[in-house]
Formats: C-alpha cells, structure tokens, sequence
C-alpha cells in the first residue's frame, strides 16, 4: 500500500502551520524588496520631480509609501498574498501609465521586465503568472499604441525584442520557481517522513496534535491518541535478524493503515513505537479499532525466508480532553497506560477509567 499522503485532512492542509515554512521564506525575502523598491521608488519620484514629470513622480511616492506601510506589517498579516497583489498591482500600474504616458517610454520597457520573475517569486506560479500575462498584454498593447505618436511610426523591431525578452524571461522565472516549489514540497515530504514505513516521523506530531485539538475544541467532539509498541521486539531481532525486525515494522505500519481512516493521523515515534491520532472518535470506538488492529497484528504471521514470524503489539490509548488536554498530558497518560499493558503481559490494549 502506497504511503498516504502528508496533508491529509482538508482542514489541516490549509492550515498556518503547514504553510509556515513557505510564508517565512516569502516574508523575509519581501523584507529585503520592499526596503529597496522604496529607497529606488523614492529616489525616481524625486528625479521624476526634478525631470517635471509630476504624475509619475506622485505614483512613485505613492509606491515608497506603500512600500513602508507594507514593511510595518509584513512580519505579521495573515493577508500576504493581498498585500504583494496590492504591490505588484500599483507597480505594474505605474511602469504602464509611464510608458503610456511617455513619462517613463524610454526605460519603461525595462522595468517591465522585472514584472515576470518578481511576480512569480512573490506571487507563486498561478497568480504571478496571471499577474505576467496581463502586464505583458498591456505593454505590448501600450507600446503599439503610445509609440507611433513618438515619430510616427511603429517600431517592429523594438516590440518584437521586447515581447521576447518578457517572454524568456517569464518562461525562465517559470521554470525556476516551479522547481524551486518542487524542491522545497520533496525536501518537506522528505523530512515529514519515515523513509521505511512511509508514516510521518516524530516531528509534526506535536504540530499536528495542536491542529486537531483546536478542531475539537471549536466543535466540542473528542478525539483519542493511541500508542503502540511491539512486544518483545528485540528478540524477533537477535533471533531472526535486524532485516527480519524491519520487514515486522513495514507489516505493522501496512496494517495500521489498513484499519485506519484517510483522516486519521500515523506516526512511527521511536524505534518499534507507533502513534495514531484518531479525530472525532470518543474512547469506546477507539478501543474497537485498537482490539480490530491487536488481532489482526497476532495472527499476521509474515514470512521471513520460509519461515513466519509471530509478533504482537501492546496499546495505550488516552482521550483528549478527559485524559489529558494539551499534547504532553495525554501522551503521558497513553504511555502510562502502554506500560501497564507491558505489565500487564502484554498483546492487550489498556484505556484507564471511562
Ligand atoms: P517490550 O516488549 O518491553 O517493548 O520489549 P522490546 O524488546 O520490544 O523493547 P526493547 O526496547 O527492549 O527493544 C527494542 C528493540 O528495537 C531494540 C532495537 O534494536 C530495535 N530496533 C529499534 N529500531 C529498529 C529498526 O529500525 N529496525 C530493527 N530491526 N530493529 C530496531
Ligand atoms: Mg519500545
Ligand atoms: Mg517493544
């Protein structure tokens, strides 16, 4: 069974938290832009003022202002895609009123050209790219219509070079960022995972846990978090070998997931140690799936060179909010109870009192 995918849960998947990495990249590198557009905007209004080009220069204060109102709350607003919109949409506007106007013809192609690779670093490929198209759409339209009242005629030459330079251009920031994105989704995938059994590793549970319990907590519904261990793991190593130990581990991580939702959450934790996070399941339908998962784990039996090897899990299962309301809480209170099923004699599933 192929790995399930890392953002499973709708809700989840939108969620601040898995966009984090992302939105802090975009931030810190919009902190560096956007004090160099407004020291560069700055200083073009005050030569465009100098030059009397007064509408020019107004919009380019403007875009410093912007600019600085912008830096205030770059760190924090959750609407930073609206934001660099409003940026790129003023900027745009204003190189394209210049060149229309004649106030910026000259080098306002040359600005132009910024437009692709800022718009899809800042903007992503769907937008930024939507953002490209109709900026280039208006400047070659500009340039056929603005142009012929410069000497009177048209300039084939220039458009075409133009409309080729924004075009490589575009086309390079394309494939840059979507490579970039492609990298930075592995590289997450790649350190979210377990690379043996495919299930999430240690490191977003405590995240994860955070998502699902503030769900739970607008609804009021409870959820449960199970802990597996296999027993006596260490002997099915010394006596059948450690690639024995790892074919076990890949058997449980597959029936785990066959008795589990798509919106259930698997974790391997620690070396033969498993997590589930079961949303919007109370205690009593948590122990069903845990005691379907305990039998069907007993009577596996895979094969290892001919030979079957007979395994068995213990669980600890605790539900949130009655056994424990923040992370290290319940996960305490289902290892206590992991422990008293190992004390117990293992192959059992212990749930406390409820
Ligand atoms: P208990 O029933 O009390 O849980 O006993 P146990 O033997 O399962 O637990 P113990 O902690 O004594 O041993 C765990 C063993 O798991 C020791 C370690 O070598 C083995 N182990 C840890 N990670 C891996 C792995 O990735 N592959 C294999 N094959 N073995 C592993
Ligand atoms: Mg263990
Ligand atoms: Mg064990």
């Amino acid at each position: 069974m192929p790995p399930r995918s890392f953002m499973r849960s709708p809700a989840i998947m939108r969620s601040p938290a898995m966009w984090e990495d992302e939105m802090a990249y975009r931030r810190t590198l919009l902190r560096i832009i956007l004090w160099v557009i407004a020291l560069v905007a700055f200083a073009l209004s005050l030569s465009n003022l100098h030059h009397d080009v007064k509408t020019v220069s107004v919009m380019e204060s403007c875009i410093a202002l912007y600019c600085l109102v912008f830096l205030l709350r770059v760190q924090q607003t959750p609407y930073l895609l609206c934001w660099t919109s409003g940026l790129m949409l003023i900027i745009g506007s204003v190189i394209i009123y210049g060149m229309y106007s004649k106030g910026l013809y000259t080098d306002g192609f040359y600005w132009l050209l910024l437009m692709p690779p800022a718009n899809l670093l800042l903007l992503g490929l769907l937008l930024g790219g939507v953002f490209t198209l109709c900026f280039g759409i208006l400047g070659v339209a500009v340039m056929v219509w603005a142009q012929p009242a410069l000497d009177g005629s048209l300039d084939i030459a220039l458009l075409i070079n133009a409309s080729v330079s924004y075009l490589f251009l575009w086309g390079m920031s394309h494939i840059f960022e979507l490579k970039r994105s492609q990298m930075v989704r592995q590289l997450r995938e790649m350190a979210a995972r377990d690379p043996m059994t495919g299930l999430h590793n240690r490191l977003h549970l405590e995240n994860i846990f955070a998502q699902i319990a503030a769900l739970h907590a607008k609804e009021s519904t409870p959820f449960t978090l199970l802990l597996l261990d296999i027993d006596h793991f260490k002997h099915i190593n010394d006596e059948n070998g450690h690639e024995a130990g790892d074919m076990v581990l890949r058997q449980l991580s597959q029936c785990m997931t066959h008795h589990t939702r798509e919106s259930d959450w698997l974790f391997r934790v620690g070396g033969e140690e498993f997590c589930i996070l079961l949303p919007k399941t109370p205690k009593a339908k948590a122990i069903e799936l845990a005691e379907r998962l305990r039998t069907d784990v007993e009577q596996l039996h895979p094969m290892f060179h001919q030979h079957p090897i007979h395994f068995t899990v213990s669980i600890g299962l605790a539900q949130w909010p009655v056994d424990g309301g923040d992370f290290d809480g319940l996960y305490r209170q289902a290892d206590m109870h992991l422990y008293e099923a190992k004390r117990q004699g293992r192959n059992q599933i212990v749930t406390g009192r409820g």
